[in-house]
This record gives C-alpha cells, structure tokens and sequence, in this order.
C-alpha cells in the first residue's frame, strides 16, 4: 500500500454549520502540507451535505471526501467512525487532525486504535521535523507537541512508524487563514454501507445549552485569578471590564475555587483567547494559565508579587494590591470615557 504525504483534518460539523476549530486546523494543515510538499484534504461526514463542503473554500483544503448518509445525520460514534476509517484506509494520508472536542474526542481515539496507529491529544503546536533511533532515521515526521506531567514539560511526542500521524488540537490554538483567491475545491463522494450494529445507538433528542460567554472572540479581556479572594472581589473585576468594554475570565484557581463558572476559565484546559488587551489580576502566571494567552497583542497584569511569572509574559506590569490598584484604573477608564 503506498502512503502519500497529504494531511488531512476532519471537519466537524453541527446541521451543517462547520465549526471554527476545523478552519482552524486547516489553517495549520496547509502549513503541515507546505513543508511535506503535499496537499490538504478534509474529511466531511453527514448528511445531506449539499453546499457544506464549499463552506470551506479557501481555507487551505484542496480536496473534500464526503460521506453523506442518513446513518451520519446527528453524531453518533459506531458510524462516524466505520466511515471515517474507512475514507482514512482508502486514501492513506500521513497527518490527520481532529478538533479536541467532544465529538474529536470520542472519534479520534475510536478512529486511531482501529487503525492501530498513536494519537496526541490536546496539542498546543504541531510542527514537522526528523527523529532519529539508534536502529533508524525518520525523516518528515509530525511532532506532536503539549505540556505534559502537569505543565512541568513540553514534551514533543512523535509517532514515526505508524500512520496516519493523528493528534487533536484545542478550539483557538490554531488560527484559521483569511480565505484569498480559493482554487478550486475537489469534492469527492466516498460510500460507506452501514449495517444495524453500526446503528444500535441513536439520538432521541439533543440539547445544546449556549455559553454565557464568548471569550473567543473578545477584543478586551479582563481576567481575575485566585489573588482576587472571592467570588464578592470578583465584583471588581467585573467593574473593570466593564469601564473598559471587555469580557471577564478567570484561572482555574479562582474557578475551582468558585469564584465564578468554568465558561470563564482560559488556559491549558479552558479557552484559549487571542484579545487585543488581556488584563491579569492576581494571576501568577502559571504556564497551563499563560498556554491560553500568551497570544494576546498587550498584556497587563496586576500582582502584589514582582517576582510573578506573569511579569515575565506582560508587556505591562503594576506590582500592588490589587484592592488599590483596580479601583484606580477603573478611574482611569471612566475618565476617559467622559
Ligand atoms: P495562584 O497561583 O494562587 O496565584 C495568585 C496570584 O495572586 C499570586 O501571584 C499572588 O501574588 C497574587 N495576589 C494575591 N493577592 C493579591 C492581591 N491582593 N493583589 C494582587 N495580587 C495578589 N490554570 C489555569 O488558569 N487554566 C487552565 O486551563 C489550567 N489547566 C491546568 C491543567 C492541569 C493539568 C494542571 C495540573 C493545572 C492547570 N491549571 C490551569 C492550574 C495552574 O497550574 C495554576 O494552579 C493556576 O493557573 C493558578 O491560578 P492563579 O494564578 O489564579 O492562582
């Protein structure tokens, strides 16, 4: 069986509505691609897909394969698994990225022990390089990199003998390419035949419960860690996104700790946010906290501690309290508004 270089991203899909992450890692496949001097390919999974797949016209796919089949219509793991092996055994890319979503994080575990190859999850960078044993040399391999052991290392994980290469990457680590002069999209139908085992499990009803917040796509984010004290202090932070126009996050110290719900967490296990303006109150500064940040174009950041990590990252930073600090500010800002 001969293997080609192309990198592949499954592209995930809600009513045919394609999510951002999927763009995302397209964006990073095209990158893959250039260095392996191979193609981008998207593997679609639904039904009826009829004008879905020219959704992503520009976004770095040259072909899509399709699969579109009543047994695909909402997600269910039995079948969008069968067809995405499958397409996958067929065309034997050598790179395949899943959003690390729900939905990719039951399928692409499902998708790589069947076809008996590694996955990484979680990674925050992919990149293409050489790896080399006593017995042999690689050449053109997937690094698959993440924190690892708790944030303490960046381990790079590679998977050289087994394809395709797989790794699932965060919603907002990757960024998605600014769609320009597309060339042509090649869609290509793939049949699958489904039999009842495949369909044992179906969906009865599905509720979506929106979050309250869309840190994503905020210009301003104003962010409280565990140095706030309480969810009461948090009042604070929430005053000074509000002079400014922002959106208030938090760490997991101050989530855990209930100061405020998990939808505001950023960091290695909640969003990752790439704002104009981050502003880091009572946050140290921990390496999980700043994977979900450091993208940010200014950051400030507030902390009774000059030896902080995070005034390591900040373009920024006033070393106080943050109870003197904060009201300041907000002074500032309102002044300004006037
Ligand atoms: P702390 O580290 O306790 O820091 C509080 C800071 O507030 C200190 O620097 C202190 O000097 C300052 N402070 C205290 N009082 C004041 C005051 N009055 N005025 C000004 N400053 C003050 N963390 C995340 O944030 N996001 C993640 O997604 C995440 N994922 C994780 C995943 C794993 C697998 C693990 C192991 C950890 C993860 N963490 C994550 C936790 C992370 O390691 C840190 O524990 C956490 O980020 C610390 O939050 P913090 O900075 O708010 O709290």
């Amino acid at each position: 069986m001969t293997q080609n270089k192309d990198v592949w991203v499954f592209i995930e899909q809600h009513d045919g509505q394609i999510q951002d992450v999927s763009f995302q890692l397209l964006g990073k496949a095209q990158e893959l691609a250039g260095r392996l001097g191979s193609r981008v390919g998207a593997l679609l999974l639904g039904r009826k897909m009829d004008g879905i797949p020219e959704q992503l016209n520009g976004f770095g796919a040259e072909k899509v394969f399709v699969v579109d089949d009543p047994a695909l219509e909402k997600y269910t793991t039995l079948p969008y698994a069968k067809a995405a092996c499958q397409v996958i055994k067929k065309y034997q890319p050598e790179i395949m990225l899943f959003g690390a979503t729900g939905i990719g994080r039951d399928l692409a575990p499902r998708v790589a022990s069947s076809l008996k190859t590694g996955l990484t999850a979680d990674c925050t960078e992919l990149e293409i390089g050489d790896y080399e044993t006593r017995k042999a040399k690689y050449e053109n391999i997937l690094y698959q990199i993440r924190p690892a052991f708790g944030g303490n290392i960046i381990a790079t994980i590679v998977n050289p003998e087994h394809r395709p290469q797989m790794a699932t990457v965060r919603d907002g680590v990757m960024q998605a390419l600014i769609p320009n002069n597309p060339p042509k999209l090649d869609v290509i139908l793939e049949t699958v035949l489904f039999d009842a085992a495949d369909k044992s499990v179906s969906v009865i009803r599905q509720e979506i419960e929106e979050k309250e917040i869309d840190l994503k796509n905020a210009h301003i984010i104003v962010a409280g860690g565990y140095g706030v004290g309480s969810s009461d202090g948090f009042a604070l932070v929430h005053k000074l996104a509000h002079a400014i126009g922002g959106e208030v996050a938090a760490s997991r110290a101050a989530v855990d700790a209930g100061f405020i719900n998990k939808d505001h967490q950023v960091g290695q296990t909640g969003v990752t946010v790439r704002p104009k303006l981050y502003i880091a109150v009572g946050i140290s500064g921990a390496v999980q906290h700043t994977a979900g940040m450091q993208d940010a174009s200014k950051i400030i950041a507030v902390n009774s501690d000059p030896e902080a990590p995070i005034f390591k990252l900040a373009h920024y930073g006033i070393v106080g309290d943050l109870n003197d600090v904060v009201p300041k500010l907000i002074e500032q800002f309102k002044g300004r508004k006037n």
